[in-house]
């Protein structure tokens, strides 16, 4: 920056006699540090719009600004790749859910009701700063990924948006990191997946225990999907995850191992479907 003014320095005082810029009488002092040695340099003060100014204080103060502008424009761009990653880098089954919010989740019975009071709970808690994980649990169909959905959609659109959402279904996550190890070209593999799911803010982890091959049946399909889950499990003990399966805790324990279940699941906020049935299943009346 010095140098930069030193030559802006130099381009004011040519201006200056060519345009026969008045100078005035005064001098500004500008001490500065070169090689650890204060160095003092005396200005001349010029008329300028009417105004006597040091020329060499109206450039650093111009550069300061400009420079201020920039970082505020590098943060502004920083902040809005952070708020798109929802959009661009989720995974969806079911592509409706992209639209899934709290405004269009239907309430029928009690339990729905309750549910989705406690959800905008977790919303509430989460905006206020507590770290916690939740668990929505019951049986397929009842809107376990719409409410996880709507959670993290509000966390994204408010306040500064500048938190970071994800939603992953993990059968869609296993397949492209399978489909990774034939194909060399793929993006989606293993190391990809546990950085992405690392790094943000919020994460929806969508159908725990769904996953094909995830019977033990196939030893490779397992020992991935391990590795994922402990990747996940270490690096997000202070950020919240959002997890929904048609199994419970017990049952998940048993699926992968009891430890690193616990892990994934620890300080976690249960929400419970016990009563609702499938909603996708829609009745036909005549
Ligand atoms: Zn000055």
């Amino acid at each position: 920056m010095r140098k930069m003014s030193d030559v802006m320095t130099n381009v004011m005082q040519n201006l200056q006699k060519h345009t026969q810029m008045e100078s005035t009488s005064n001098y500004c002092t500008h001490t500065t540090l070169v090689f650890g040695k204060e160095v003092t340099k005396r200005h001349q003060m010029i008329m300028f719009d009417g105004k006597e100014v040091c020329p060499v204080c109206e450039i650093e103060r111009d550069t300061e600004e400009f420079e201020k502008r920039e970082a505020y424009r590098i943060k502004d761009a920083e902040k809005r790749a952070e708020y798109l990653i929802l959009e661009s880098k989720s995974l969806f089954k079911d592509k409706t859910l992209i639209n899934s919010g709290f405004k269009n989740y239907e309430t029928k019975d009690i339990e729905e009701i309750t549910n989705k009071k406690k959800a905008i709970k977790a919303v509430e808690q989460y905006r206020a700063g507590e770290v916690f994980n939740t668990f929505l649990q019951g049986d397929p169909g009842v809107g376990k990924s719409h409410l996880a959905m709507s959670i993290i959609r509000t966390m994204n659109e408010t306040d500064n948006q500048d938190r970071s959402c994800l939603f992953i279904d993990i059968d869609e996550m296993l397949s492209k990191v399978r489909d990774s190890f034939n194909n060399r070209e793929s993006i989606y593999t293993e190391q990809y997946f546990i950085q992405l799911l690392s790094r943000v803010d919020f994460l929806v982890l969508d159908d725990l225990g769904a996953e094909t091959g995830s019977t033990n049946t196939e030893k490779t399909a397992s020992d991935y999907t391990m590795r994922i889950l402990k990747g996940i499990a270490d690096s997000r003990q202070d950020k919240p995850t959002i997890f929904t399966s048609n199994l419970n805790r017990e049952a998940l324990g048993r699926m992968y191992d009891a430890k690193t279940v616990s892990r994934l699941l620890r300080n976690t906020y249960v929400i419970k479907f016990e009563d609702t049935t499938d909603k996708r299943i829609k009745n036909i009346e005549f």
